[in-house]
């Protein structure tokens, strides 16, 4: 694939006012660019890797346009692999897009979202766990989140994955020889050791899928949702959560005005929870599209949050609450315990049955929520893992390693029943392409444009 044969324009640092604005350039204009813009005493050719202070002139008719510092890089020593640069500019809105605009007057355009690290991995700067790293690494929502992103960014994965694949290709040199050259008598490997390798490099795949599982919660974070009629303190219990834990992100709206979300740190877990409106049951339109989108939020959840009010007997719309629920997995929460009792204990036996847990709380003065925060990290966070045991972290490695752990399963089984040779090399072979889908090795564009779209413009 090539990596790109124009030069790239775009502000590497968020929008909005700020101190500074760094704006990158990549592609082989770079330099002849720079020299029409950028005006220093310094010769910026003997200055390659160093800031250097000078004016970002418009070529056109030689006004100021501002005060900033320069670094240029030459290729390959640079993010990209490619000839670049970086302006560092006062922020503010008005001086970036005057600099844009004139760096693509000079022939740069303006780059996609991920476009440079997916340059930098196309010039074989970085494999490809290293550039999603990247992308996790600035979504992290929590601390634990970024020291396991900053970790595959070091190449962990990476490495671990080429040991593996290197015994998976001892096994398929071996099986090629005996392939190629049934009839000569060459000393071959003992089954035994081919054996041992197929079973080592399986345990290897199942410890990398067990630790991916568990480690993906940090990363990719939790939907928790909460449920009940209204009026039962669904906000308040919101509210409640909230504030036990530091918001990471401020509440905002959610896709709808009925719902709306906050992420806090769990754990060292990014747990989104989501109010939804109270649902009632009636015919009337504006409810029923209230019941699908709630139906949707519960089927989107990791798990659910049930409420109902222990203060008065339950109702129907509890029921029908319950009934939406069904297969899913939720905790039963008995709110405003402060008041007296009005429910019966025999009704809610079939809600408890189906719930994983059940808590009291009340969402007023604060009773149970310790408690109820502890059954959601622990229906929740199945297994704590440390930050060097977190090496696969997103689905789609998940998914290649279970792919590459059952061709090879399945090859294992095949050279146990001693079927030939060429019938085991189309497993072993499907598990070496999963592995090298993992890296970058072997990878199509389309992989790489959705990999890369989650990227935000300017890395
Ligand atoms: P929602 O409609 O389910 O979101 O319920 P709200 O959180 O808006 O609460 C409805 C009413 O119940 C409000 O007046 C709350 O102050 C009150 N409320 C919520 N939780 C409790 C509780 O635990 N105890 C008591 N006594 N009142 C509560």
């Amino acid at each position: 694939m090539d990596p790109g044969t124009d030069t790239i324009v775009a502000r590497a640092t968020a929008s909005g006012d700020g101190a500074i604005a760094i704006i990158r350039i990549s592609g082989p204009l770079t330099f002849s660019i720079i020299e029409k813009c950028f005006k220093s005493a310094i010769k910026r050719s003997q200055k390659y890797n160093y800031l250097t202070y000078g004016h970002l002139i418009d070529p056109e008719d030689g006004s100021i346009i501002d005060d900033i510092f320069c670094v240029v890089f030459k290729k390959p020593h640079s993010y990209t692999g490619e000839d670049a640069a970086e302006l560092h500019c006062h922020g503010g809105q008005a001086i970036t897009s005057q600099a844009l605009d004139m760096l693509c007057h000079l022939g740069a355009r303006m780059a996609e979202p991920g476009e440079f690290t997916k340059r930098a991995f196309l010039n074989g700067k970085m494999d490809l766990t290293r550039a999603e790293a990247v992308c996790d690494l600035i979504r992290s929502q929590t601390d634990k989140a970024a020291r396991i992103a900053l970790r595959q960014l070091q190449g962990g994965l990476a490495l671990k994955i080429n040991n593996v694949k290197q015994n998976i290709i001892a096994i398929a040199a071996e099986l090629e020889v005996r392939l190629d050259f049934p009839e000569q008598d060459l000393e071959l490997t003992d089954n035994t050791i081919i054996l041992n390798t197929f079973e080592s490099s399986l345990a290897e795949l199942q410890t990398l899928i067990k630790q991916g599982i568990k480690a993906r919660v940090y990363t990719q974070g939790l939907r928790v949702v909460l449920l009940g009629k209204p009026n039962t303190g669904k906000s308040s219990l919101f509210n409640a959560l909230l504030k036990m834990e530091r918001a990471i992100v401020t509440p905002h709206p959610g896709t709808t005005r009925d719902t709306i979300e906050s992420t806090v740190d769990l754990l060292g877990c990014p747990i989104s929870y989501v109010d939804t409106a109270g649902i009632r049951k009636t015919g009337s339109e504006v409810e029923m599209l209230g019941i699908e989108r709630t139906k949707k939020e519960i089927s989107k959840a990791d798990l659910n949050i049930f409420l109902v009010d222990s203060s008065s007997p339950l109702d129907d719309e509890d029921h029908h609450i319950h009934e939406l629920l069904s297969e899913n997995s939720y905790i039963l929460v008995l709110n405003k315990i402060d008041l007296p009792v009005g429910i019966n204990e025999k009704e809610l036996l079939p809600f408890e049955q189906k719930a994983a847990a059940k808590v009291m709380t009340s969402a007023i003065t604060g009773a149970g929520i310790d408690a109820l925060e502890s059954r959601i990290s622990q229906i929740l966070i199945t297994g704590e893992i440390s930050i060097e045991d977190a090496l696969v972290t997103n689905e789609r490695h998940l998914a290649l390693l279970r792919e590459c752990s059952e061709s090879l399963a399945h090859a294992r089984k095949e050279f146990l029943r001693g079927t030939p040779e060429e019938f085991l090399m189309v497993n072993i072979r499907e598990s070496l392409h999963a592995l090298s889908s993992i890296t970058g090795e072997e990878v199509n564009e389309e992989i790489l444009d959705a990999i890369f779209k989650r990227f935000c413009i300017g890395k």
